[in-house]
């Protein structure tokens, strides 16, 4: 059942309201672009479709506020991202309201994210205090090695739409706290959350100028004009993989520092031995969270043959009672997927699995309303040669599929060229660690559906990227290790 509601604007969607939120700076724009509330339809905003000449003049003024940045204390850094912290979580209502108006997940789920990306802003503002330099003396005596963390330097960030505050924060915040400025510039379709983000760091103290948003219909172009501008030395990318890779091509012509994370295919495994109900809340998860679009959802659920037919009962049951609707209704549990383009492709994809031989539990269709939504739906015995079990489905649609002994399902777990992350739910110990390990992912829940924590490196390995954000490792991502070599005579 489709609920709706009607929009009150969150944000004065003028031009002008959103340009001063913006910069103001980035003058000359190549006309605007449209921001489309997925629920209704209706275009919400427009925002600057910035130039190739107004990208370089943000890589100017963020490099020139990034070199002063980069002078100041770590304790300054830390206050003011603090500071920060506190004002983001005063401005939740608004953040959440904004990322449900233009992104479409439950405003519960939006309230989730706002908690959850203001956690990174505190976690690297306490990170930063806990300087990683060294000193050692050389084995073979006569020096001494002194090492040094600085800022890697001006940054360049882009990010997905499927988390727009989240991955906005969980790359400027490590950036600032290292003393790094920021060019970021956020996917078209949800460009506002970023706006307003930079908005509130800088009524925080976050200097203005050190963070540019840049905001473009011409992602190549923009690509192509700061990644191979010399003052540019890091580029932090979340997305897809294709686009990832050709990034990554671009960042090789100046050797900038790469962080990549990109897309995923997670396998969820349950056996016999697991916790039925936990199995299957925890899938519900892992599977429809954020109306199906996380890079860690669940895209193949594996199920042992004893314990199947159980589950998809639990799984189908649970499905059924999720409510789709408006993502600002409270009553909502599953919004609307991003656009058209996603509606036309999981259509595609549900079709192509009943055809080869999948069996529909649930859902499968597209309601007669405007907004894009669509049900959410449950496919059992999904073939192995069905276009979804390869394709990162990025909706609400369950894919299962049986399989008899621990072997065969690492086998099929591992059948992949992503690794982003894996789930095993067992209530066998020593399972659980065997297949945790033999899992070729960067992360890996133990009956446990949501894995994302900022204290916790987030990342994948094979097609699914390099680096790590969150924890230690996502403050490295901006610093550059530096040597000094100090000799030692003896003072006699
Ligand atoms: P996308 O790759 O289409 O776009 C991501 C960003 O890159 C957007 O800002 C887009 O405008 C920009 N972009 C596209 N082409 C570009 C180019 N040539 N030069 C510069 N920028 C370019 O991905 P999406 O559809 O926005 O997001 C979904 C994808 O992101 C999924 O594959 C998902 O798995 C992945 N993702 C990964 C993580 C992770 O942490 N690993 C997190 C969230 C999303």
């Amino acid at each position: 059942m489709l609920s709706t509601q009607e929009s009150t604007p969150l944000i004065d969607p003028s031009l002008e309201a959103i340009r001063s939120i913006a910069m103001g700076r980035l003058d000359g724009e190549d006309g605007t672009i449209p921001v489309e509330d997925p629920a209704t339809q209706q275009i919400i905003a427009t925002v600057p479709n910035h130039t190739t000449v107004n990208a370089l003049e943000a890589v100017t003024l963020a490099d020139s506020a990034g070199r002063e940045w980069g002078k100041t204390t770590p304790r300054h850094r830390s206050d003011i991202l603090h500071a920060a912290y506190a004002h983001l979580i005063d401005s939740k209502d608004r953040l959440a309201a904004l990322i449900s108006r233009e992104m479409g997940k439950p405003l519960a789920e939006a309230h989730g994210e706002v908690q959850y990306a203001s956690d990174y802003v505190r976690w690297f503002a306490e990170e930063i205090l806990r300087g990683s330099g060294g000193y050692r003396e050389s084995p073979s005596g006569g020096s001494t090695i002194i090492t040094t963390q600085g800022p890697v330097g001006l940054s360049v960030l882009i990010t997905p739409w499927n988390f727009p505050l989240a991955m906005a924060t969980r790359k400027i915040a490590p950036a600032l706290a290292a003393g790094c400025g920021v060019v970021i510039k956020p996917a078209t379709l949800t460009p506002l959350t970023t706006y307003l983000v930079v908005q509130l760091l800088e009524e925080a103290g976050v200097p203005q100028g050190l963070v540019q948003v840049v905001t473009t219909r011409n992602s190549s172009a923009f690509s192509e004009a700061v990644l191979t501008d010399p003052r540019v030395r890091k580029l932090s990318f979340t997305g897809s993989t294709p686009v990832g890779s050709t990034l990554m091509e671009l960042a090789a012509k100046n050797i900038i520092k790469s962080s990549m994370e990109l897309g995923g295919n997670a396998p969820l495994l349950v056996f016999d031995d697991a916790d039925l109900e936990r199995a299957a809340e925890q899938a519900m998860l892992a599977k429809m969270r954020n109306n199906g679009q996380t890079c860690v959802a669940a895209n193949r659920i594996l199920v042992q043959n004893g314990i199947a037919d159980a589950f998809v009962e639990a799984l189908t049951e649970k499905t059924r009672a999720l409510r789709l609707g408006n993502p600002l209704d409270e009553a909502t549990t599953l919004g609307p997927v991003i656009d058209h383009r996603a509606v036309e492709r999981l259509s595609q994809l549900v079709n192509d699995a009943i055809a080869k031989g999948a069996t529909l539990r649930t859902g499968g269709s597209v309601p007669d309303a405007p907004g894009y939504f669509f049900e959410a739906t449950v496919l059992d015995d999904i073939p192995i040669n069905a276009d979804i079990t390869s394709t990162e489905i990025f909706g609400p649609v369950a894919a299962i599929s049986r399989f008899s002994t621990e072997e065969e399902a690492i086998r099929l777990a591992n059948d992949t060229p992503f690794g982003l992350a894996g789930y095993v739910f067992t209530e066998n110990a020593d399972r659980a660690f065997n297949v945790a390990e033999s899992l070729e992912t960067g992360m890996v829940g133990i009956n446990q559906g949501m894995i994302s924590n900022v204290a916790a490196p987030f990342g994948g390995v094979k097609q699914s990227g390099l680096g790590r954000e969150g924890s230690s490792e996502g403050l490295e991502e901006y610093q550059e290790t530096k040597y000094f070599n100090l000799a030692r005579r003896s003072s006699s």
